[in-house]
């Protein structure tokens, strides 16, 4: 086990023992510091892990410091207009997500079944649910949620809401189902009255520099991310556990920061570094030597390179540990993209911050018709040139798991199979681990024999 990988597990075992707001505090006071910080930082095997972690840690330390005003948030929401009115974002079913890192979800979910939440609603949700009623989540003065994609955000933050006493600083935002003109306008009006709202219950104006400002940032990460993005269209030496499925929180939560381009920066520089290597293994084939290592890796050989299989992975995955990564790893898989890493909106113009935003959220491809995913899906499927997908088919995702069967004949139309694999993000409890490795070693046998045909 590495240093980071004790010092994770110290933390864990820390907050599972006591488990209460102060003492998560109190960790996220002690880790932040700057010394303690950047000491944690260089003992990540990756930048791109390092960065992560570091910035994860700093905006969750924001939200709980009650320096700040705190907003909910749910997945899909701009963030920038949270970065631009001054508000520490923390979006719950994210964190809830941690929970099952943490080794925590069995007593969230337990919580949240006592107080009557359904067992049918999504265990980010409920587990976030949990924690909120056994007060471990930062107290909100705004709540905000959307409904693309999640049936789920708007009646728990609801809850939550009232919990607090905040159902006036409740925001629901409403989504038009297409994109138009008349759509982009109605929604622009819905953000900039919601952010006049906010402004004025703290007793302020918006401030339109801050908001240009904070639009630059979220351009520049999107350059970045984009850059990142393209170099993982020829990558299949990666560096130490990277795994584009950890890095939802800084793609939507820290939107808009200097942070998330600072982070995407170096994930693309270190692709990059990545990529010249496995660039060199086919120019220098003579010179190769199979125990050199680079960055804590070993350099594959030209044999291994061209024998990887891609796979495009859509949804999430699970946050505890299971094997499915591994399994992959060692039958020489690669993920070579995600579905939440997919940049899916034009630039942001700071001149017409919410006229922006508005395109940005209405870009979603799980926003409107299933059309609009599977157009994405194919596209990703064709841009990374994958030989196989997977989507983890998470336990009360009503909205991913209702188009799986329309996305799988999709990709079969153009000779791509897709695995649906059932199982929960959160609850280890509803996964069957057996069932799944069955049914991962199948789909494996089924690519590499289309492959060897
Ligand atoms: S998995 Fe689906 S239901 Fe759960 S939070 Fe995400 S979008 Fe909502």
């Amino acid at each position: 086990m590495g240093i980071a990988e004790k010092i994770k597990d110290g933390l864990k075992t820390n907050i599972q023992n006591n488990l209460n707001k102060k003492n998560i505090k109190k960790i996220l006071n002690i880790i932040s510091s700057e010394p303690l910080l950047s000491a944690y930082g260089a003992t990540f095997a990756s930048k791109s892990d390092k960065f992560l972690n570091i910035y994860s840690i700093k905006s969750l330390q924001k939200a709980y410091s009650s320096r700040y005003p705190v907003a909910y948030g749910s997945l899909f929401l701009p963030f920038e207009l949270f970065h631009a009115l001054g508000l520490a974002p923390f979006l719950p079913e994210v964190i809830g997500g941690f929970t099952g890192g943490l080794g925590l979800a069995d007593r969230t979910l337990k919580e949240a079944s006592s107080r009557w939440y359904t067992p049918d609603l999504c265990t980010f949700h409920r587990s976030a649910s949990g924690a909120v009623e056994m007060d471990l989540f930062p107290e909100p003065d705004f709540i905000i949620c959307t409904n693309i994609a999640c049936d789920a955000a708007q009646k728990t933050f609801y809850i939550d809401a009232g919990k607090f006493g905040i159902k006036d600083r409740f925001y629901l935002i409403d989504v038009p189902y297409k994109k138009n003109e008349g759509s982009i306008k109605l929604l622009a009006k819905q953000l900039e009255n919601i952010s006049a709202d906010i402004a004025a219950k703290m007793n302020k104006k918006i401030d339109m520099e801050k908001f240009a400002s904070v639009i630059d940032y979220s351009n520049k990460f999107r350059d970045w991310a984009l850059k990142a993005n393209g170099v993982r269209k020829k990558l299949l030496f990666y560096p130490k556990y990277f795994n584009g499925l950890n890095f939802i929180l800084p793609f939507h939560g820290l939107a808009g920061t200097k942070e998330a381009a600072d982070l995407y920066r170096n994930v693309y520089l270190e692709l990059n570094e990545f990529l010249k290597v496995q660039e060199s293994i086919f120019t220098n084939t003579g010179n190769y030597k199979p125990e050199k290592m680079f960055k804590g890796r070993k350099i594959p050989c030209v044999d291994n390179l061209k024998k990887s299989r891609k796979i495009l992975w859509m949804h999430l995955k699970p946050y505890y540990k299971n094997s499915i990564f591994t399994m992959l790893e060692e039958n020489n898989y690669k993920i070579v993209f995600e579905e939440i890493s997919n940049v899916y909106w034009p630039r942001l113009d700071p001149e017409k911050p919410f006229e922006s935003l508005a395109v940005k959220m209405l870009s979603n491809p799980l926003n409107g018709s299933i059309e609009n995913r599977v157009n994405a899906i194919l596209k990703m499927a064709l841009d990374y040139g994958i030989d196989g997908a997977v989507l983890f088919a998470h336990w009360g995702c009503r909205h991913s798991n209702g188009g799986a069967r329309i996305l799988k004949d999709s990709l079969k139309n153009i000779g791509i199979p897709l695995l649906i694999l059932d199982g929960d993000c959160l609850n280890k409890n509803n996964s069957s681990e057996g069932q799944i490795s069955t049914r991962l070693q199948g789909f494996i046998e089924i690519v590499d024999s289309r492959i060897q045909d």
